[in-house]
C-alpha cells in the first residue's frame, strides 16, 4: 500500500503531539525533525522538504498557535494544510477544448503506463463527459505497441487510429486529426513513443508533434514507483515540451510516496490523476486535500 511507511511514522509524531496539553518550542522543533526524517525517508526531494519543515515550523511557532487551548490540534491542522498545499491545494481537472476535437498528447517513459493510461482516460471522458474518443498509436518504434493499443481499445470500445510501424508519427497525427474529424469524434488521445531514458530523439518528435496537434492536455505519465527518478523525468519533460498535467500511475503499489509530494511543487505543474490499478476502470482523480487525509490518518 503506498504511503504506509511514511503515514505510519507521521501519525506516531502527530500522535505525541496531540496528547499534550501544553506545546512548547522544542516540541515543535522535535517534531518538525521527526517530519523532516519521515518525509526524506519516502524520497520525498530535499528542496521540497526543507521549504515544507520551514513553512509549517514558521505557522506552528506563531502565537496565535502557542498560546491557544489546543495548540497540538493546531499544529496538526497546519501540517494537513501544508501537505494538502504542497500536493497542488484543489483537484485540477482535465482540460478540454470548446470546440471538438480536444486533443490530448501522453507523454513519458517506457514502462510509465502511458498506453494504459491512454485508454483509461478515454473511458473517464465516454463515462463522465460523454465524449466520443478515439486513440491514436503513435508509438512506432516498441515492438507490439500498436498491438496493445488496439487491444486496449477492443477492450473499451473505443477506436484506434493506426498506420503501422512504417509511417512517421508526425503523418500519423495528421491523418488521425482528419479522421477524427471527419467521424465525429470528438477527443484525439494520442499515445507517442517512451524511451528507457530521455533522449534528444524522441523529445524533438515529441515537439514536431505538439506543433501539429495544437494539443489542449500535454499529460505526462509517470510511475510512482520510481520515486525520485520521476521527480527528474517530469522536470525534464516539462522543461522541453511546458506539460500540463502530470497522471501518477501504480499508486496501488508499495511506493514512498515521495513522487506524490514532490512532483507539483519542483514542476508547478497538477498531478491531475493518479493509476490504481492495471485495470481500465482503475483511474482516479487526484485530490490533494483526501491524500493528504489519507497519509496523516
Ligand atoms: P507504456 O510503455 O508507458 O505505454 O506503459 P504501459 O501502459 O504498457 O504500462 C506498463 C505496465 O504498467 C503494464 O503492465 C501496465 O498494466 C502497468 N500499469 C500501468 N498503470 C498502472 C497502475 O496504475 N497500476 C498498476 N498496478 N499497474 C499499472
Amino acid at each position: 500500500m503506498a504511503f504506509e511507511g511514511l503515514g505510519e511514522r507521521l501519525q506516531a509524531t502527530m500522535d505525541r503531539i496531540k496528547s499534550k496539553g501544553k506545546v512548547t518550542e522544542s516540541d515543535v522543533k522535535v517534531m518538525m525533525r521527526e517530519v523532516r526524517l519521515a518525509l526524506l525517508e519516502a524520497d520525498v526531494n530535499f528542496k521540497v522538504v526543507k521549504e515544507f519543515v520551514n513553512q509549517v515550523k514558521e505557522r506552528a511557532l506563531g502565537s496565535d498557535v502557542m498560546q491557544s487551548l489546543t495548540p497540538g490540534q493546531q499544529v496538526i491542522k497546519i501540517v494537513r494544510e501544508e501537505l494538502t498545499d504542497l500536493m497542488g491545494g484543489e483537484n485540477q481537472k482535465i482540460t478540454l477544448g470548446t470546440k471538438p476535437p480536444t486533443v490530448i498528447m501522453m507523454v513519458g517513459l517506457q514502462g510509465a503506463g502511458k498506453t494504459t493510461t491512454a485508454g483509461k482516460l478515454a473511458l473517464h471522458l465516454r463515462k463522465n463527459f460523454n465524449k466520443k474518443p478515439m486513440l491514436v498509436a503513435g508509438d512506432i518504434y516498441r515492438p507490439a505497441a500498436i498491438d496493445q493499443l488496439e487491444t486496449v481499445g477492443r477492450q473499451i470500445d473505443v477506436p484506434v487510429f493506426s498506420l503501422g510501424d512504417q509511417v512517421k508519427p508526425q503523418q500519423i497525427v495528421t491523418e488521425a486529426l482528419d479522421h477524427a474529424k471527419a467521424e465525429h469524434l470528438d477527443t484525439v488521445i494520442i499515445d507517442t513513443a517512451g524511451r528507457l531514458h530521455i533522449d534528444e530523439n524522441l523529445m524533438n518528435e515529441l515537439k514536431d508533434i505538439k506543433g501539429i496537434a495544437n494539443p489542449h492536455e500535454i499529460m505526462l505519465v509517470v510511475d510512482a514507483m520510481t520515486g525520485q527518478d520521476a521527480v527528474n523525468v517530469a522536470e525534464s519533460f516539462n522543461d522541453l515540451l511546458d506539460i500540463t498535467g502530470v497522471t501518477l500511475t501504480k499508486l496501488d503499489g508499495d511506493t514512498r510516496g515521495g513522487a506524490a509530494l514532490s512532483i507539483r511543487s519542483v514542476t508547478e505543474k497538477p498531478i491531475k490523476f493518479v493509476g490504481m490499478s492495471e485495470k481500465m476502470d482503475g483511474l482516479e482523480a487526484f485530490h490533494p486535500d483526501r491524500m493528504a487525509q489519507r497519509i496523516l490518518g
